[in-house]
């Protein structure tokens, strides 16, 4: 079975457990460097950047998080996460993974008082609409050359902005599929974890 690890140092690591156990893969929770070894692949949840960032660095984590996302295994940030991972943030007094060729605004879209909703069109995963739910989430203010963006999002009247972007094997997400019952983004990156595996093993 397929491993997926998911760092469970704060935020909603539980709700990504259980939609990894729903469709099939094996969750296993993280937080020391020794759990990095042998998973195919890692989420990082939503939750409080600043509190990551601190909790990284308490847990001597930052810099085996680093070279794990950095090596080719694939991950997958969700809010918080994407920041975890985004090249750049804005107003983070920590480094971040660098994992992914991104820049984002924290807290962007507005306070919390401003979370919202969305049906979004992800053509990668299908016709059907993804009922997208964002919380305090933050906006990519840019995307290299070598990023594919899957889905944007128009609030407020604001120009179209990225909300789930892709750069080979890792994926990021301003919103939170694991707070719906819609595990097409969980499969979508199992998908990518498993046949990263297969390409490695093949090596
Ligand atoms: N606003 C949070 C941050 O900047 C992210 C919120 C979330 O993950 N829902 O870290």
């Amino acid at each position: 079975m397929t491993t997926i690890g998911v760092l469970a140092l704060q935020g909603d690591f539980l709700e990504h457990a259980s939609a990894l156990r729903r469709i099939g893969a094996d969750a296993r929770e993280v937080r020391s460097a020794e759990q990095l070894r042998a998973l195919g692949g890692l989420i990082i949840p939503g939750g409080e950047s600043t509190t990551f960032g601190r909790l990284m660095a308490d847990f001597h984590l930052h810099e085996p998080l680093q070279v794990f996302v950095q090596s080719g295994i694939p991950a997958w940030g969700t809010c918080a996460g994407m920041i975890a991972l985004a090249r750049h943030t804005s107003d983070l007094p920590f480094p971040t993974l660098e994992a992914i060729d991104i820049a984002v605004d924290r807290n962007a879209y507005g306070r919390q008082v401003d979370s919202f909703e969305a049906d979004l069109d992800v053509p990668a995963l299908g016709a059907e609409p993804f009922h997208a739910v964002f919380i305090r989430a933050p906006v990519v203010t840019s995307a290299g050359e070598g990023v594919e963006v899957l889905a944007t999002v128009q609030h407020d009247g604001e120009p179209q902005t990225p909300v789930a972007v892709r750069q080979g094997v890792v994926l990021a997400t301003s919103f939170h599929p694991e707070l719906t019952r819609d595990d097409r983004f969980h499969q979508y990156f199992l998908d990518i974890v498993r046949s990263q595996s297969r390409t490695s093993a093949a090596k």
